[in-house]
């Protein structure tokens, strides 16, 4: 099976699951992710990992609603093991480094630190809390931290019940293009 036919068949078959504590299913969370960042103009890489951010929680051995059983299922490190072996950086260090972003988020910016689902709120404690600034100042220096920090905030927002998106078909092309090898 192709690479791209591989992932799409786990958000056919698995996309079905509840988003965390969320009122929506991880495809449509996933969907409304890859629609923010298309509106905003960004990248095809940033599409891609936008789209696909959350993988690792479909493709984890922890069951339905890990989070709320107080399991971290460390989703971001497992999805990019994954996905590194079909795409390069761009894609997979915005998802490998979002659940960081969202740590120095709730440090630098109040704002959006309301703008948290209980949920969200849940999980951030089992992630370890919000960044102390030493912690913030050495994240924001890495690669592709500006571009995690872009796709938290779409994560964040992408909530909305019953929000109409496109189909996950509309995106394959920006994943197409981002394929390696
Ligand atoms: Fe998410």
């Amino acid at each position: 099976m192709s690479p791209l036919n591989e992932i799409f068949a786990v958000y056919i078959n698995r996309g079905g699951s509840a988003y965390g504590g969320e009122r929506i299913n991880q495809l449509e969370h996933a969907l409304q992710t890859a629609l923010l960042a298309e509106q905003a103009g960004a990248d095809a890489p940033l599409i891609a990992a936008s789209l696909l951010h959350d993988y690792g929680h479909l493709i984890h051995d922890f069951g339905a609603g890990a989070a709320g059983r107080g399991i971290d299922d460390r989703h971001e490190v497992l999805r990019a093991a994954k996905l590194s072996a079909f795409f390069g950086d761009a894609v997979t260090m915005p998802v490998r480094l979002h659940v960081e972003a969202k740590r120095f988020l709730c440090a630098s910016d109040a704002a959006y630190a309301k703008t948290l689902s209980p949920a969200s709120i849940r999980s951030l404690e089992l992630q370890g809390g919000p960044f102390n600034s030493a912690e913030c100042a050495g994240f924001i220096k890495r690669s592709f931290a500006a571009d995690s920090v872009k796709l938290r905030r779409w994560d964040e927002a992408a909530k909305r019940y019953g929000l109409q998106t496109p189909a996950l078909q509309h995106f394959r092309s920006y994943l197409e293009a981002c394929l390696i090898g």
